[in-house]
């Protein structure tokens, strides 16, 4: 995250905190909580989720995202929309409206159109920041052929050119985790992917257990980072599972991002909490902006915890 957008970001995920506390405040559940402070970043240009999500490789945006209940399993997810505003709508309708758990293309799109989620132009997504940043990558690409082979072989990876992905670029993927009065946990993760991605290629984000994951027993979790390495993990609910074998939250996360590091030379962030309310947040990337509130206090920043 370079210095000219810190400002944003904190402001973007403060309203989304604000939007996830009204919920909560009044009454309502952690899933709503998590759905309402998403929408707020989807909609937020400065993130890579909904409007403004980086672009993919025909500069079209390709968005996925995941929601899930703690308190009864239940998930909703969606992969590779185009034309849906707000992906975690349509993932939470998924969730409360269909037995099925993962709907992806159009057939996502149809089924969100069906249940009165609101559908859109790709091109209402794009913005001309994002326009820019794939043409430089791409020129930069095309300059240098050998330049993505060559990003993949510092990040250690055995097989270069095989795997994305810039570890110079950044990820700005959104997630949010709850707490609600009735003890129950909840977690949303919705992105736009990596810049540049093959048409098709699915994250980690809204992968259940990779890049999002909620169960009152352990713990509710939201990944950011490069995709690939997280997946491969299985890093959200490997991380939960730290927390039911008895880890603090605060510890796991910790643990979370040496993990990708050391095993995939991996890099992100991660946000937690457990059914008591005590919180992780950790990243092993030189920022991640996040934000927090409980009852007595509110806090925010753009590191913490870093691995
Ligand atoms: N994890 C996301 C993905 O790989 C990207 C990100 O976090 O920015 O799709």
């Amino acid at each position: 995250m370079p210095d000219g957008v810190v400002e944003a970001h904190l402001l973007g995920v403060r309203n989304a905190l604000g939007a996830g506390w009204r919920v909560l405040e009044a009454g309502g559940g952690a899933l709503d909580a998590v759905e309402e402070a998403v929408v707020v970043m989807e909609d937020d240009e400065t993130f890579d989720a909904g409007r403004g999500s980086f672009l993919n490789r025909d500069g079209r945006v390709q968005m996925d995202a995941l929601i899930m209940d703690g308190a009864t399993l239940r998930a909703g997810g969606v992969g590779c929309v185009e034309r849906v505003r707000n992906p975690v709508r349509a993932a939470r309708k998924i969730l409360s409206e269909s037995p099925h758990v993962y709907f992806v293309g159009e057939g996502a799109e149809r089924f969100a159109a069906e249940h009165g989620v609101e559908l859109c132009a790709n091109e209402e997504l794009v913005i001309a920041r994002e326009v820019e940043r794939l043409r430089e990558y791409q020129r930069a690409e095309a300059e240098d052929p050998t330049s993505r082979a060559k990003n993949t072989r510092e990040m250690g990876h055995p097989a270069p050119g095989s795997e994305m992905f810039a570890p110079t670029t950044s990820h700005d993927t959104v997630g949010a985790v709850a707490l609600d009065r009735e003890g129950n946990i909840a977690a949303a993760t919705s992105t736009g992917g990596t810049l540049n991605k093959a048409p098709g290629r699915l994250g980690d984000s809204s992968l259940i257990g990779c890049g999002c994951y909620a169960d009152n027993l352990s713990a509710a979790v939201s990944t950011t980072g490069w995709g690939e390495p997280i997946m491969k993990l299985v890093l959200a609910k490997w991380t939960a599972d730290r927390v039911a074998a008895g880890n603090l939250p605060e510890w796991a996360a910790l643990e979370a991002m040496n993990y990708l590091k050391q095993r995939l030379n991996g890099h992100g962030g991660i946000i937690m909490l457990n059914g008591q309310g005590q919180v992780g947040i950790a990243h092993n990337t030189p920022r991640m902006a996040w934000a927090c509130k409980t009852a007595h206090k509110e806090e925010s920043g753009v590191e913490r915890g870093a691995a």
